[in-house]
């Protein structure tokens, strides 16, 4: 059979409040063509974000009645050790509430004044909290990664040579830790291989420096392995799965991507004599090491959410969806960042309209015709997001693309949803030349993309 079902029944529903194009207008005034200040209710397909909407299955909502509230040495913390020490082989594993908890335990203890931490590309999150150390943070994506046409099936791989040059530069004592962000979140959800994982790990084992994944994704770079990589097909995505943390010497994980969960996350460690730092820092300002700021019922979803998501039929679904999504914009001549990620599609909103520049913000110009237009929440990554004006200068810095991320939650849109999300950004394309610019108002100094007001040019 050709067609793909959702492998899944639906036994809950929540209904979507449909709206009309004049009532979305009037929210998108009201809300000052901002789309971070539009109630969920007023959003007919939400692709904000897949960072903690997954909808949970029956398995785990079960798991949630099933938790063990004690404070220490919960069933439920034995039930998630156990699943993550099977995934994952690793001997240290601490509960956290979120990614970037596990990022801030990790880096207040190896970061600080002086350091560097290398990656493919850092997540905003992840280099904050490096860069709150006092440590710099550096992307080594390879070049293909930084160029939205090139369909480099690992866009997502570290360029070992600049690995090579930056120890060689900086000196390895300098350099606490390698990253490598599976999928790469901020280059378009693009996976790693692992031939080049395992060409990292030589790099850094000839110079002692150990490599942590930032693993939020493993599932589906795992399952993007097979898919993609010679001599990897026959193998599990489980099996692939362990190889990844198997070439590493810790990672940081957010469950809300795919440990399928709405909270929690999870920081893996080899070093006995780091991991014991690092339980004292986890218990000064998460809880206690057996549940880490959560309850006992986040760690049995979590527990089921880590199973889950390694099923591969689930993980087919999964992955051709978001392919679906990409191949029919390309087909219908939409400029986005090929091939598709794991977990999203990006439109090239500079390109989708090349009539707006880029001081009149095209992505986010964009983003307010696909809400206006049919109810679709996208967010900008461009000049709203990453852009920057020189408090002394005045001048406007701006990143190198202007994209518009639609991101898919996990378990929770059918085939429908995406052919209205491709009907809908069609029907934009063809009368693009109507997109209005639009002009920054009011702006906060950091984190502007939240809260800046715009009005129509
Ligand atoms: C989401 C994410 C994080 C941070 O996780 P939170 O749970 O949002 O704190 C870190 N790295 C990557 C690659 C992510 O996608």
């Amino acid at each position: 059979m050709k067609t793909i079902i959702e492998p899944f029944k639906i036994k809950m529903v929540e209904p979507i409040k449909l709206t009309t194009p004049e009532h979305r207008d009037a929210i998108l005034r009201r809300s000052h063509f901002n789309l971070f200040q539009v109630p969920a209710e007023e959003v007919i397909i939400d692709l904000l974000t897949d960072s903690g909407t997954s909808a949970m299955s029956s398995e785990q909502w079960a798991g949630m009645l099933r938790g063990d509230e004690s404070y220490a040495g919960a069933r439920s913390w034995y039930h998630f050790e156990g699943v993550l020490r099977e995934l994952t082989g690793m001997p240290h594993i601490l509960p956290t509430h979120q990614g970037r908890a596990s990022e801030r335990i990790l880096f207040e203890l190896v970061g600080g004044p002086g350091k560097v931490i290398p990656s493919n590309n850092h997540f905003d999150t992840t280099r904050a909290n490096i860069e709150h150390s006092g440590a710099r943070a550096v992307d080594l994506v390879i070049a293909e990664g930084a160029q939205p046409r090139s369909r480099h099936p690992f866009k997502g791989n570290i360029d070992v040579a600049r690995l090579e040059a930056l120890i060689a530069d900086v000196g390895p004592d300098r350099i606490p830790l390698c990253m490598a962000t599976v999928t790469n979140n901020s280059g378009g959800g693009q996976p790693v291989s692992l031939a080049n994982l395992r060409a990292v790990r030589e790099a850094c084992r000839r110079h002692g420096i150990p490599l942590f994944l930032d693993a939020c994704r493993f599932a589906e770079n795992a399952y993007l392995i097979k898919r993609r990589e010679p001599g990897q097909h026959d193998r599990s995505v489980r099996a692939i799965a362990r190889e990844l943390f198997d070439l590493a010497d810790g990672a940081t994980i957010s469950a809300k991507k795919d440990g399928l969960v709405n909270i929690g996350g999870v920081l893996l460690m080899r070093d006995p004599a780091l991991a014991r730092r690092a339980d004292d820092l986890l218990i000064l300002t998460e809880g206690f090491v057996t549940y880490g700021g959560l309850a006992g019922r986040d760690l049995e979803a979590m527990a089921r959410g880590f199973v889950e998501v390694l099923d591969e039929d689930y993980l087919h679904y999964r992955l051709r969806s978001v392919e679906y999504l990409g191949e029919h914009l390309l087909a219908a001549g939409i400029p986005i960042v090929e091939p598709p990620g794991g977990h999203a599609i990006y439109i090239d909103a500079a390109a989708f309209c090349p009539h707006i520049p880029p001081e009149q913000f095209p992505g986010q110009a964009l983003v307010c015709a696909l809400y206006r237009h049919a109810g679709i929440r996208a967010v900008e990554i461009g000049s709203v997001m990453f852009g920057r004006v020189d408090p002394d200068t005045g001048e406007s810095a701006r990143p190198p693309m202007e994209l518009v991320r639609l991101a898919i939650p996990r378990r929770v849109y059918t085939q429908s949803h995406i052919d209205y999300t491709v009907e809908a950004a069609i029907e934009v394309f063809e009368r693009r030349e109507q997109i209005r610019g639009l002009r920054m108002i009011d702006a906060p100094p950091a984190l502007r993309h939240f809260t800046a007001k715009f009005v129509e040019v």
